[in-house]
Parts: C-alpha cells; structure tokens; sequence
C-alpha cells in the first residue's frame, strides 16, 4: 500500500525538499508514497487571508486561530485517500502535488490490487493527525514504526507562537516533538518524521534494511560501525572485527550497544532493562523478526 502524507502549512513550498532527493526522492517517484501540500491560509475567511491573531492574556507573537486550523484539517481528513493521488489541486495554495494516480481514469478513489481490500463504502478511513509543537510527546521510533506501517499521515505545522490550545482535542491530534529544541516552524519537524516514516516502507531501502538492527530497536544505540582502512590516524578497528568469529563479532556488538546506551542515555537504557525478560519484549522481538 502506498504511504499518504498530507502536510498542512504556510510554506509548501518547502516540500518535498531534502524529500525529493536520493531514497525518499526515488520512493516518491515510483509512488511509494505520496505528498499532498495544503496551504493552511487558503482557509482563512476574512478578507486580509489572517490566520493567526493576538495570544489571549497578552504576551508575544501571534497564535494560529483554530477555526482557520480546523477547516484545513476537515478538507485534509476529506481529500485523504492512500495509495492515490488526492484531489487538493484546488486547495494546494500552489504547494507540490507530486502524485499522480497509479491507475489511471477519472473515478474517485482508486484503489491498487496490491493495497489490499478496499475500503467498504461508508467505512471511515482513519488517519493520524500529528502537530509539530515542542509542547508535544517527543517522537519514538517505536511510533515511527506504526504510523509506517499505517495508511499514512497528516502533518500541521505550526509558526509564530504555535497553535491554538483548543485545536488538538477539537480534531483528535496527537502533539509531537522532534526534541528539545525551539524551531522556527514546525516545516523541518515534519520532514524529519516523514523520512523516518519512509525509509522504513517497503521498498524503499530495499532488502538492506529487512532483519538488521538498529539505533532505538530495544531500545539500545547501535553499536560502533567502522570501514577500512583498517589503521587511520593511529587508530585501529577493533581486533574482534577482523577476527572473522562471527559469534564474538555478535557478542561484541550487543556489549557494546549496552554499554554505549547505558552511558549515553540512561533514559533508554531503563527501558530495556525493564522490558527484558518480561512478556513484553518477547512480542516485540517477534515484531521485529517480521520487519513490522
Ligand atoms: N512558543 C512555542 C514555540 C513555537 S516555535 C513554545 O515555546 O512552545 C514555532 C513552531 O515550530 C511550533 O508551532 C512548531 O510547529 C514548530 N516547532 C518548534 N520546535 C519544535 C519541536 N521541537 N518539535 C516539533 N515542532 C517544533
């Protein structure tokens, strides 16, 4: 199934941006996924296109206005169909529509053998909607992983002072942050979660990726990688590396992802520690074992 992204912003124009380049750029091409853009002030209503407006209680900068967020969040949850091109052309403030449908024809929806069943008619398709705000539940690869696999996703991204409060209970949006950073606009946040999304689609990093570990599975770093040459600089790879024991090259590697994440970031490292041994890491080790 191809993989929707509806982005909602001021800028569209900064999309697809680093998105359009190598993987994420070729995945896009050959419809792997798909990138509609809506300019959120083409849902502004008064006559000088505002979408934002003075804090409540005073204070800097501007809010965005929830009701201007919400007509461009209701037209996105209407036009969201994955694995077709969807029809924001009208809406898209001059923003990138870059997929056209797989099939062709006039129809509707379309939908993709290969997408499995199709919607039944009056099935409500559910797709999350996520804000970029630093306010937000900082994002996990574990979350990456779902909405990767799922039908796709709508990105708001918020400038000047952020959104209106009322706005994420009003529309079920799930508030994320990409770290504890201040950003100028929740444009890059989008693309970072939206590469972390692609990279994990089928297809896309092709058979490289499919059983290999990696940063954040567990909840361990990954270990130390290196390439020849061998001696640089003084330095030298580990010995155990160009032992050829493959069983000590493994043994090595899970001590050092330990040890990397239990100085590094002893706020994974209790996690793993908890969930080792319990039910719970058993289903996520199956998970992983078929590359869901
Ligand atoms: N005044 C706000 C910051 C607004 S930054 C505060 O102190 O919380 C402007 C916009 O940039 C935000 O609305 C959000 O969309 C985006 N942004 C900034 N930092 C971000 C982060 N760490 N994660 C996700 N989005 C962020």
């Amino acid at each position: 199934m191809s993989f929707a992204a509806t982005i909602l912003t001021l800028y569209p124009e900064m999309f697809p941006g680093p998105l359009g380049i190598s993987l994420a750029g070729r995945a896009l091409a050959d419809g792997i996924w798909s990138l509609d853009c809506v300019q959120i002030r083409d849902f502004a209503t008064d006559r000088h296109r505002s979408v934002d407006d003075t804090p409540a209680g005073g204070g800097a900068g501007m809010v965005l206005r929830a009701d201007v967020l919400a007509a461009a969040v209701d037209h996105a949850v209407a036009q969201f169909r994955p694995g077709t091109g969807r029809g924001t052309r009208e809406a898209g403030g001059g923003g990138p529509r870059l997929r056209e449908p797989r099939l062709g024809g006039e129809a509707g929806p379309l939908h993709h053998p290969a997408d499995g069943p199709p919607p039944r008619a009056g099935e409500e398709l559910s797709v999350p909607i996520l804000a970029m705000t630093p306010r937000g539940k900082p994002i996990t690869q574990a979350r990456i992983r779902e909405l990767a696999s799922g039908p796709g996703v709508i990105i708001l991204c918020g400038r000047f002072e952020g959104f209106d409060e009322r706005i994420f209970a009003a529309r079920d949006i799930e508030e994320v942050s990409v770290g504890d950073i201040v950003l100028s606009g929740g444009e890059p946040a989008a693309l970072m979660v939206l590469d972390a999304c692609i990279r994990l689609l089928p297809g896309v990093m092709g058979a490289t990726l499919s059983g290999v570990e990696e940063s954040f599975d567990d909840d361990l770093l990954e270990y130390p990688q290196y390439t020849r040459p061998a001696l640089w600089e003084g330095r030298e790879i580990p010995e155990v590396l160009r032992s050829g024991d493959h069983a000590k090259i493994a043994a090595w590697r899970k001590l050092m992802a330990e040890d990397h994440t239990r100085l590094r970031r002893p706020d994974l490292w209790e996690r793993h520690v908890g969930a080792r041994g319990q039910p719970a890491s058993g289903a996520r080790q199956k998970q992983k074992d078929q590359g869901t």
